[in-house]
């Protein structure tokens, strides 16, 4: 068993509703199980800030899929979920990004772990501070030492 960590965005549409749709979904995920859903936070969009707010949160998994295996479960989710690819940061249905996959550091073409911006955004880093705060990242530390830096991110835990 390998435990991966689930991060879920969404912003169009009913965001709160997509994102639960989107927790019962991974419970479903085969050869893989749900261990702990955060809460609900929702946060100001980054980048493109001309945009409705998002709904995040982040699931804990224990699975027996290989990661690109479950990378492809997570992006044939997206589809199901009617995401279309549009702008980087840009608004949509639904984002499910692989934060983190055991202890594995992976860098393939379409799969970097641990997710290599997890540890600058509030709305990962809390959630994942909810279900998990003696977590440790691979090269770089603790969850913990990283909250400070995001502090002046708009977020609020729903
Ligand atoms: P973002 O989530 O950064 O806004 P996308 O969801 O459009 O962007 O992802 C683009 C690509 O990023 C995906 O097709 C996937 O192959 C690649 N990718 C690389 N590492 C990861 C990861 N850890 N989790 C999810 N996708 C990843
Ligand atoms: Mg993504």
């Amino acid at each position: 068993m390998n435990t991966a960590y689930v991060a879920l965005g969404a912003n169009l549409g009913d965001p709160a509703a997509t994102v639960l749709a989107a927790f019962a979904a991974l419970a479903n995920l085969k050869e893989s199980r749900v261990l702990h859903s955060s809460s609900l936070y929702r946060t100001a969009p980054i980048g493109i800030t001309k945009q409705p707010e998002f709904i995040n949160a982040v699931a804990q998994m224990e699975t027996t899929l290989a990661p690109e295996a479950l990378l492809d479960e997570l992006l044939a989710l997206e589809q199901r979920f009617g995401r279309i690819r549009g702008e980087r940061n840009g608004p949509r249905t639904l984002d499910l990004d692989l934060l983190l996959y055991d202890n594995l550091e992976l860098e393939l073409p379409r799969l970097t772990l641990p997710h290599p911006r997890l540890h600058l955004r509030a709305f990962v880093l809390l959630p994942l501070a909810e279900i998990s705060p003696d977590l440790r990242l691979a090269k770089r530390g603790t969850l913990a030492a990283w909250l400070p830096a995001v502090a002046n991110q708009g977020i609020i835990r729903l």
